[in-house]
């Protein structure tokens, strides 16, 4: 099962009983709940009950084991350094394809190389379109450890991982859990520039970038918007400051030892602007949010997230508001936006990043 894992691309794979729940872990998850700190993402309440335990109808009746999986998609330093300037205000994970068909696929053929292991064994691939508690199932099966910013850490490869799961009837030897290894270490707590880790392991979502440039559809709160600084979907902060990313270097494939460039950027990103994002028509959006994870912010959001991402750009020299950037336009672009724009959200933001500009100059 491993060297299928690993043949198909997984850099670590690890095992976990599927019918013991979730209990420490569920509880946090409720009291996450509670506090709200979920925000909009109605959803995470909605089928809360889904998440404690995998041998369900929901999940997989009879289930004795969940096979856990990780794949890398962190690139080197001097690949990185190569983005172009719009793909830097991306994070990381997005900033290539949208991996899921790709890691889906691959989920499949794990699941159907179980299922060859045992007369009527059954088994059933989930990525994250299924509401599962993937960290800790992933740390019940040893593949690595929780961090303190609430991300699981791979021995070795660091967090830039993507996780997966294949339930299934087989019995097998679970694996042991990995020992924390954060120690007294609480870079990430004092990286995270929204304050959004608010204690060890506790990520009020309300508060987090990725949250409030993906998930978020109503109007980003003002006193956060100079703290989400140029990022235009997601943030990667809390794991390029984590001591265990240092040395992860590129994504090598299993099998050929090939760099893989799925995560490499999209070349459209080479042509696109900040400004373009803001006042992309629904066709504009269409192209170039294809077969891209930014799809997910939607058009509108898209275009909200780069209104203030422009503000900020404003006070920073480099940035593309700035002096040295493309500031007659940005200006134009956003005084449109904010005259013109069929969202209010829109208009709100590119008011918001006019009043920024003014202040910058
Ligand atoms: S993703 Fe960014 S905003 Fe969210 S917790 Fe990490 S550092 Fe903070
Ligand atoms: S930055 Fe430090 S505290 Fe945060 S996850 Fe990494 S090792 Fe743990």
């Amino acid at each position: 099962m491993r060297e299928k894992a690993r043949a198909l691309g997984f850099d670590a794979v690890g095992f976990a009983r599927a019918d013991e729940p979730l209990l420490a872990d569920f509880e946090r998850y409720e009291r996450f709940l509670a506090q709200e700190m979920h925000g909009e993402m109605g959803y995470l309440a909605a089928d809360r009950l889904v998440r404690r335990r995998l041998d369900t109808e929901d999940i997989l009746v009879g289930a004795r084991t969940v096979v856990c999986v990780a794949r890398r998609y962190d690139r080197s330093e001097e690949d990185l350094a190569q983005d172009p300037p719009l793909a830097r205000h991306i994070a990381r994970y997005a900033r290539g394809r949208d991996y899921h068909n790709g890691v889906r696929k691959k989920l499949r053929q794990l699941a159907a190389f179980v299922r060859t292991l045992g007369e009527g064994v059954t088994a059933r691939p989930l990525l994250d379109d299924v509401p599962v508690l993937e960290r800790a199932w992933a740390a019940r099966a040893g593949l690595g450890f929780i961090g303190k910013n609430g991300l699981l850490i791979v021995p070795g490869q660091g967090s830039f991982v993507l996780l997966g799961e294949v339930v299934t009837t087989l019995a097998l030897t679970p694996d042991e859990p990995v020992a924390d290894r954060c120690g007294s270490c609480t870079l990430c707590i004092e990286e995270c520039p929204t304050d959004a880790i608010v204690e060890a392991r506790v990520l009020d979502a309300r508060r987090c970038i990725s949250y409030l440039t993906i998930e978020l559809r109503s109007a980003m709160p003002e006193e956060l918007r100079v703290a989400v600084g140029e990022n235009l979907f997601g943030c990667d902060d809390c794991q390029t400051v984590c001591p265990y990313n240092k040395d992860s270097g590129a994504k090598r494939d299993g099998r050929s030892g090939a760099k893989t460039d799925v995560f490499s950027p999209h070349p459209r990103w080479a042509d696109t602007t900040l400004a373009d994002l803001v006042s992309a028509s629904a066709a504009e959006f269409a192209v170039l949010a294809e077969g891209s994870p930014v799809h997910r912010a939607t058009r509108i959001g898209l275009a909200r997230n780069a209104a203030v991402a422009l503000g900020n750009a404003a006070v920073d020299p480099e940035g593309e508001g700035g002096e040295g950037g493309r500031g007659g336009a940005t200006r134009a672009t956003l005084e449109n936006a904010a005259n013109s724009h069929e969202s209010e959200v829109v208009r709100d933001a590119a008011r918001w990043a006019l009043g920024r500009l003014s202040k910058g100059r």
